[in-house]
């Protein structure tokens, strides 16, 4: 009854420099209504003390404030750059080597993320863990910064997989991104799989791609199994993994929603906080004195 559709390709997600497809986030806003934000932390703040089990889902929102770019916005990497677009999609990097030459040809470049760190938003999250209340943190970002937080990977689901490994799209291989960087710095503009000879991939899922029904599968589990849902920094516009928030509502959740702007999601949260989340993420994850 609650299951999520697999094998549905993806109809939102990005790959090559990228973090995700959602819009760019607006700025923080709420300084007029202070009360009410203060309300709504507490109240956020109740439900997460009395939660025995989180789950948490974070899209782009969560990153902005780590100088994650947006895409398709003014200064937008497909903006800026058209080819990394193409890039990012499945059946365009499959069938043009050119477009893969030039895909690694940018990232040995070093110009993706250079000084990317974890931000506020991020440490609150392991913070939640160290309670002991987080069930499982899934997140569409594919820039490892909530593991680089502190987060424990096998309690990190990348829905989208991540950009800081590189994968075989024809066998199990896969490796470290700087290790196939070292390769095309090397002079190999296009490297093929060591172990089959296939084309290597950014470990992401890409326009075209499915995601992967396993990881799919855990997000629904812990959909279902956590008393207090968290949705951070997402649209909650992207599906599938939009349907985890409809799962744990109907089987009986707790329900908050922290994002910059409104979601269609907002009329079943418990608590909804519009605000900036490096700033409001921290304080409703502290532990009511
Ligand atoms: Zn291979």
């Amino acid at each position: 009854m609650y299951f999520i559709a697999f094998h549905t390709p993806c109809q939102g997600v990005v790959d090559v420099v990228s973090g995700s497809a959602s819009p760019s986030s607006p700025p923080p806003i709420y300084d007029a209504a202070m009360d009410t934000l203060d309300e709504s932390i507490d109240a956020a703040r109740s439900l997460i003390d009395g939660a025995q089990a989180i789950t948490v889902l974070t899209g782009a929102g969560i990153s902005t404030d780590s100088g994650i770019p947006d895409f398709r916005g003014p200064n937008g990497l497909w903006t800026k750059d058209p080819a990394a677009e193409r890039a990012s999609n499945i059946n365009f990097y499959v069938g043009d080597p050119a477009v893969r030459r030039a895909n690694w040809a940018q990232r040995a470049k070093g110009s993706l993320w250079a000084n990317v760190d974890p931000n506020a938003g991020h440490q609150a999250l392991v913070e939640l863990e160290r309670r002991e209340k987080l069930h499982t943190l899934i997140t569409q970002n594919v820039d490892e910064l909530h593991q680089r937080a502190g987060s424990s990977p096998d309690r990190v689901i990348e829905i989208h997989g991540t950009t800081r490994k590189v994968a075989c799209l024809e066998c199990d291989y896969r490796d470290d991104m700087e290790t196939v960087l070292d390769r095309v710095r090397a002079g190999e503009a296009d490297p093929p799989c060591p172990n089959c000879g296939g084309i290597l991939k950014s470990a992401t899922i890409s326009f075209g791609q499915s995601l992967i029904a396993e990881d799919l599968q855990r997000a629904e589990r812990a959909a279902v199994e956590c008393d207090l849902f968290l949705a951070v920094g997402t649209s909650l516009a992207v599906f599938p993994i939009n349907e985890t928030i409809k799962v744990a509502h109907q089987t009986g959740s707790k329900v908050i929603i922290l994002n910059g702007e409104a979601t269609v999601f907002d009329p079943i949260a418990d608590v909804v906080l519009h605000a900036g989340i490096s700033e409001t993420l921290p304080r409703i994850v502290r532990a009511v004195a």
